[in-house]
Formats: structure tokens, C-alpha cells, sequence
């Protein structure tokens, strides 16, 4: 069933420029039909042309000219989106065993882009994702891997104040040495055997020598492929943890976040409104919110779901199954700053009835 929000945009909004604001905010209208439909391959052409897009418009200056220093930043949003669509989206779903026939096939599609992008290796990540993750018993609590991740990793704390994780996000997102530690750990877990070791190295030197050959610029690679593999993808990682589950909250575990705001009343509004779609939301959707990362609760209620088309599989499920999915609307900032008030929130709950100074995660955790 299609939200009030979305609703309001599609009685506001032109008919033409509905399925702009379907990618836009990841919720389409209960009538409307996909333009184009996905399947498994299409998803792997558009995340593979994306990449090289992406890496293109990054180096374009050592061809261009200074002036194409100007579209650097899109080539790395592009990049940075890319390499984590092929990761949370196609390498994911891989180890769910839905994007090709064969568990053999999506294995070895899941450690080509493991080893290219120097992630977990396939098997790997089926245990701590597919099992872990997925496991009701541990799925939102201080033994769910992405958890442990936004704790051990990154530093947050749920028992501390929304102020401070704010704080701390942009402690890490500022660090070399968080983006350093954070790469180092992906190292550990891609290299897992000498074999790969070899094959990642080689990966990664044809990368170089290839983008080094073509742009005649050793610097053309660190920008156009070290930044958005190393800077890019952990900063995408951890903004989108934040607010991939309700951590600790309580039911609903997962929600979707729809990207956007509700219609103005005046056209002063409708500048802002724009203004905020085409810079603060679309970074998010095409950088941060990847794939089928909007409709993550969808997975968690059915992880055999056509995740190619996961906007209108969702609304296909929700109009099947009304009232059974939750959601909210806004920016990225305002998904995350949720996750903060409900640690927040639990902290002085858990102040109030147990007096307890230790962190309420850090003083359970079993690592
Ligand atoms: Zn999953």
C-alpha cells in the first residue's frame, strides 16, 4: 500500500517524472508499472558499467584536462555506489544463492567480487551473513555480525548519548586510521588462503597497470580506484549500517527507508524540495542506499524475493500482505539520527530500571 507521502507525490508530480521519484525514494505507486525489469543479469551489466563510468569520469582529467576535475566527485559517488552494489547487492544475494542457478555459479561470481573489491571471501560471508545475520535468534542483538561491526569497528555505543555517536561518526568518517584499520580487516577477510592471496594481488596489480597504462598517471589509479575502494566503500558501509536494522529497538527489526520529503504547499517549497532530491537524497540512493538496501525488510521477511525488482516486489508483498511491512521517510541523516535517539532512549530506560554504568552491549558481548 502505498504511503501518504508517496501518494501526495504522485497526485503533485507529473506523471512523466513518476518513475524518476520511484528510484528516487524506493516506493512506487500501487498502479505503476516498472519500465524496465531486472533480472540477474541486467543487475551485474548495470553495476559493472556504473564501475567503469564511475572510475572514468574520476580520471577524465588526465585526458580532459583540468575541467574535468569538475565531475570527479560524480565519478567517485558513481564508483563508490557501484562497488557497493556489486557487494551488498549482487555478492549478497550470491550468498542467499539467488542470483544464478548453481550454488557453484553464485560462489564463484561471490569471490570474483570479493577478490576485486578485496571483501569477504563468498564462503565466508555465508556463514557470518546468511547464517549469522539472518538468524532470528541473533538478527538486531549484540551477536549479529553487522552489529559487532558498527560496535567493535567503528566505536559506536548504544548506551552513550545521540550526540555522542553523532560525534563519533565523525570521528571515523574523518580518521585515516579508521579507514586503515577498516581495510586492513577486509584484507584478512578476503585473503583466506594463499591461492587468493595470489589472485587478489594479481587483481588488483592489473587494475593498476591497466588505469596506469591508459591514463599514463600512477595518480589516475589512487584517485579513480584506491579512494572509493578504500574511502568510499567504508563510508558507505558504516552510513548504511546505522540504519540497516532497528539495533536493539524492538519489533519492527527492519523497516524500509524511503529516500525523500513530503510535497510543499507553495512554490518556494518545491525549489527546496528539488534542491534536496537531486543533491542530498540522490548522493544517498546512488552512493549509500544501493541495491535493494531501501527495502532491506522485504529480505528479512522473504530472502527469496525478486531482489533485481525489490521496490515493486516490495509493494507486491505489502499489497498481498497489507499492514505486514513498516517504513519511514527522509534523508539519510534523519534514518541514522533514528537509530541514535532509540539507543538513547534504551540507555536512560535501562539507567532507570538498572542502574548500570557499563555500556548495555559492550558489558554482554561474548567476543
Ligand atoms: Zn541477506
Amino acid at each position: 500500500m502505498t504511503t501518504e507521502i508517496r501518494s501526495a507525490l504522485a497526485a503533485r508530480l507529473p506523471k512523466l517524472v513518476q518513475p524518476a521519484v520511484t528510484f528516487l525514494t524506493g516506493e512506487p505507486t500501487n498502479s505503476e508499472v516498472p519500465l524496465f525489469r531486472h533480472n540477474s543479469a541486467s543487475r551485474i551489466a548495470s553495476a559493472s558499467f556504473t564501475l567503469i563510468l564511475g572510475v572514468s569520469l574520476s580520471v577524465g582529467w588526465t585526458w580532459g584536462g583540468a575541467a574535468f576535475l569538475a565531475v570527479v566527485p560524480i565519478g567517485l559517488l558513481l564508483t563508490t555506489g557501484a562497488m557497493r552494489t556489486l557487494y551488498v547487492g549482487i555478492a549478497h544475494h550470491a550468498s542467499h544463492g539467488t542470483v544464478l542457478d548453481t550454488p557453484r555459479a553464485n560462489a564463484i561470481l561471490g569471490d570474483v567480487i570479493s577478490m576485486l573489491l578485496v571483501t569477504l571471501a563468498h564462503d565466508r560471508y555465508q556463514v557470518e551473513h546468511a547464517r549469522d545475520h539472518h538468524s532470528p535468534r541473533k538478527l538486531s542483538t549484540q551477536d549479529d555480525p553487522d552489529l559487532r561491526f558498527l560496535i567493535d569497528v567503528c566505536g559506536f555505543d548504544p548506551s552513550r548519548s545521540r550526540a555522542w555517536n553523532w560525534t563519533q561518526l565523525a570521528r571515523i568518517l574523518t580518521s585515516p586510521r579508521w579507514y586503515a584499520t577498516y581495510f586492513l580487516a577486509r584484507i584478512r577477510g578476503s585473503i583466506t588462503s594463499p591461492t587468493r592471496a595470489v589472485a587478489v594481488t594479481f587483481i588488483q596489480a592489473t587494475v593498476f597497470a591497466g588505469l596506469t597504462a591508459a591514463t599514463k598517471q600512477p595518480l589516475a589509479w589512487f584517485v579513480g580506484w584506491f579512494i572509493p575502494l578504500v574511502v568510499g566503500f567504508a563510508a558507505s558501509a558504516v552510513l548504511q549500517f546505522l540504519s540497516e536494522h532497528r539495533w536493539l529497538a524492538g519489533k519492527p527489526v527492519t523497516i524500509a527507508r524511503f529516500l525523500g520529503d513530503a510535497p510543499p504547499n507553495h512554490a518556494v517549497g518545491w525549489v527546496k524540495w528539488l534542491g534536496r532530491a537531486v543533491t542530498v537524497h540522490l548522493a544517498a540512493r546512488v552512493a549509500v542506499l544501493v541495491s535493494d538496501l531501501s527495502q532491506h525488510d522485504l529480505h528479512h521477511v522473504m530472502v527469496r524475493s525478486d531482489w533485481a525488482n525489490p521496490s515493486f516486489a516490495r509493494r507486491d508483498y505489502l499489497l498481498a500482505h497489507p499492514g505486514r511491512l513498516h517504513d519511514a521517510y527522509g534523508s539519510l541523516a534523519d534514518h541514522i539520527d533514528a537509530t541514535f535517539v532509540a539507543w538513547e532512549i534504551l540507555a536512560r530506560q535501562a539507567t532507570a530500571t538498572t542502574p548500570l554504568p557499563q555500556p548495555i552491549l559492550s558489558n554482554q558481548s561474548s567476543s
